[in-house]
């Protein structure tokens, strides 16, 4: 590298040294470290490492996993693994610090923690089970000493176990840490580039309170940080219920970004702004109890040999799945109950746990079917079942049944609800569906795609009871710290914008995580005076401060403007030609279809507009 011994440094490094020796103090060296980020960010294509493709790649299915491999902004090593090009990952250094500082804003403080974590803590929480395959977790030796790791999916265990050893008392309380760091998680199918990966940045934030007011003043505050990030990023969002928590009201959202190929369900209402995932949206159907009809003929009893299922049932006697009533057998805190559902939907847990008024619900096993129905597993019903049952909603409405005969290979035919087995009353138990009426005002709801960019639960004392972190009161009696764990998925925001922000050209960037800022275009750069000109334009944005790419290749106008498109920078500035002729540049949004001339001088002037007027911001 350097053979002659002679020390070769960059103009950087010693602009560096420079300010080393004449900065005495921190605030100035301060300035000059960023000064020197300026200095680092403008680019000339020939110099960075951009590979754009002109092909679409086959195997990649969604706009944004196909835009970031063209864009040259992503490589995949193998599956679930890419490599962030220069590209990308400028990318996922500014929304990275989009989130930092909002983070920091809100009251977070930043450590890091290692992704290399014993096994024992998550066999403490009970996560090792409860993880399964996503949990990468391996053995490995030092010395003669077996070890046991885990590569971490999120930092719960380990930040419980620090705080257990760190914060004692309630004068220590509320706090709220974060890293932002790579996650591991063995998906079954990482897919669509980075949206899914098995390796993937996280920001991860945890607060520690002692009541439930310092844990609600940390959800609170992490909530909003959230609008105040996607809102930065340009990225449009949907807050959502995703879960009602033990401890009371709600206690978890997700954050979804709208996107047709989002692996998400939200159900929503237009009209007075309602969302919630689909396992926890609620509906506004209400309970009805049919009334008794009297000289109502008796159920018939139709053979249905070996069909046990719905689909071959209504198959062998050609009726529509939903004139069926699916009776579920489940275990309610110990106790079987069935759970009538009708026969094109699915049980929604939660909505049974819920009306159940139960703490646990799980799906009985064979035996206790066998003992409930009478029958093998496939043919329960709610006529004459020996356990408890309720009901959805819209059993109430089918005029006319087909159910399990509670016999081995029996159905019955023309049960009537309310009269063939008693209705007094119906809950919502199924998933929320579109068309369902709206639980908060008199509209209907609809479902969207969403990809789910961050998640924000309130824990309780899951993990502080089992990592035993305590903190003592007032009067030094201890109790568990009240927890709550804050996810953003930073890569996954960056393929969530390119996801939701292109056109047929390319990607469409905001104008605040975009790669570069602005793309400088010579038309010729053999030409003399199209250089001089684009130069001088190139060196007062870098002074500026703007983040600026010359498209410095020797190539065509138009391979320039089809790469220019696809790589989407928020503004383009072409020189030469007619326009530089007449004195001026043109310059336009990624989203004008025609530019502006500008004269030459004022082009910096005019870009810095530009870049004012349409940087997003945050409107909370
Ligand atoms: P999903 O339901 O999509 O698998 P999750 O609910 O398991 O995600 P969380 O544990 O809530 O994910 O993690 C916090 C955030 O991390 C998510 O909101 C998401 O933005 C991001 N994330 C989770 N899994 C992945 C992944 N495999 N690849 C990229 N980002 C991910
Ligand atoms: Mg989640």
């Amino acid at each position: 590298m350097n053979p002659g011994g002679v020390i070769v440094v960059s103009a950087e490094f010693c602009v560096t040294i420079r300010a080393i020796l004449l900065v005495s103090d921190v605030e100035t060296h301060t300035n000059l470290v960023a000064d020197l980020r300026k200095l680092r960010s403008p680019m000339r294509w020939t110099q960075t490492f951009i590979p754009t493709l002109k092909e679409v790649p086959s195997d990649a299915e969604v706009p944004s996993h196909q835009l970031m491999l063209r864009s040259g902004m992503i490589r995949q090593l193998m599956a679930g693994a890419y490599t962030y090009m220069p590209l990308g990952y400028r990318v996922v250094r500014k929304v990275t610090e989009i989130v930092r500082e909002e983070m920091d804003r809100a009251g977070g403080v930043e450590l890091f923690m290692p992704a290399l974590q014993p096994i024992e803590l998550f066999e403490r929480t009970g996560r090792k089970e409860a993880f399964g395959n996503v949990l990468f977790n391996f053995e490995t030796k030092r010395g003669d000493r077996k070890l046991h790791f885990a590569l971490g999916p999120t930092h719960e265990e380990v930040i419980t176990d620090l705080v257990s050893r760190e914060l004692k008392t309630y004068k220590q309380l509320p706090v709220t840490l974060y890293q932002i760091q790579t996650k591991f998680r063995n998906e079954e199918r990482p897919r669509f580039g980075v949206l899914r990966t098995s390796e993937f940045l996280m920001k991860d934030a945890y607060s520690f309170g002692s009541s439930l007011e310092q844990l609600n003043d940390a959800y609170d505050a992490m909530y909003n940080a959230y609008c105040r990030i996607f809102e930065r990023c340009g990225l449009e969002y949907i807050p959502v219920e995703a879960e009602s928590g033990p401890i009371g009201g709600d206690a978890s959202h997700e954050f979804m970004a709208p996107a047709d190929n989002g692996e998400d369900f939200v159900v929503r209402c237009k009209s007075c702004g309602y969302a919630a995932n689909q396992e926890r949206a609620d509906t506004g159907r209400t309970s009805s109890t049919p009334a008794k009809v009297d000289g109502a003929a008796e159920p018939q009893k139709v053979a249905t040999p070996d069909a046990g299922s719905i689909d071959d049932v209504s198959r062998m006697l050609k009726a529509d799945a939903a004139t069926f009533i699916k009776t579920l057998i489940y275990v309610a805190d110990g106790k079987p109950v069935a759970v009538l559902i009708r026969g094109d939907h699915e049980a929604n847990e939660g909505k049974v746990r819920r009306a159940l008024d139960a703490t646990s619900v799980e799906l009985a096993d064979e035996a206790t079917i066998e003992k409930v129905t009478g029958a093998p597993v496939g043919f329960a019903g709610p006529v004459g079942i020996k356990c408890a049952y309720i009901a959805d909603h819209d059993i109430a409405q089918i005029a006319s049944a087909i159910t399990g005969a509670n016999e081995k290979d029996a159905h019955l035919t023309g049960v009537v609800p309310g009269t063939h087995f008693e209705l007094s009353e119906t809950f919502d138990l199924r998933n929320a569906d579109a068309g369902d009426p709206c639980p908060k005002c008199d509209a209907t709801l609809e479902i969207v795609h969403g990809i789910e960019v961050g998640h924000v639960f309130k824990l309780g004392t899951k993990y502080s009871e089992s990592l035993d972190a305590n903190y003592l009161d007032s009067e030094d009696k201890k109790h568990p710290i009240i927890m709550g764990c804050y996810g953003i998925g930073v890569t996954r925001v960056v393929a969530a914008i390119v996801e939701t922000c292109h056109d047929e050209g390319g990607i469409v960037w905001p104008m605040s995580v975009a790669p570069y800022t602005v793309e400088l275009i010579p038309l010729n750069v053999t030409d003399e005076e199209v250089m001089a000109a684009v130069n001088k334009i190139y060196d007062e944005l870098k002074e500026a401060g703007i983040d600026v790419l010359m498209d410095d290749r020797d190539q065509r106008p138009g391979f320039k403007f089809k790469d220019a498109d696809l790589i989407g920078l928020p503004v383009r500035v072409v020189v030469g030609g007619k326009g530089l002729k007449e004195g001026n540049a043109e310059i336009k949004l990624r989203t004008d279809s025609e530019a502006t001339m500008v004269p030459i001088g004022d082009a910096v002037a005019h870009v810095k507009n530009l870049i004012n007027t349409n940087m997003p911001s945050a409107r909370s």
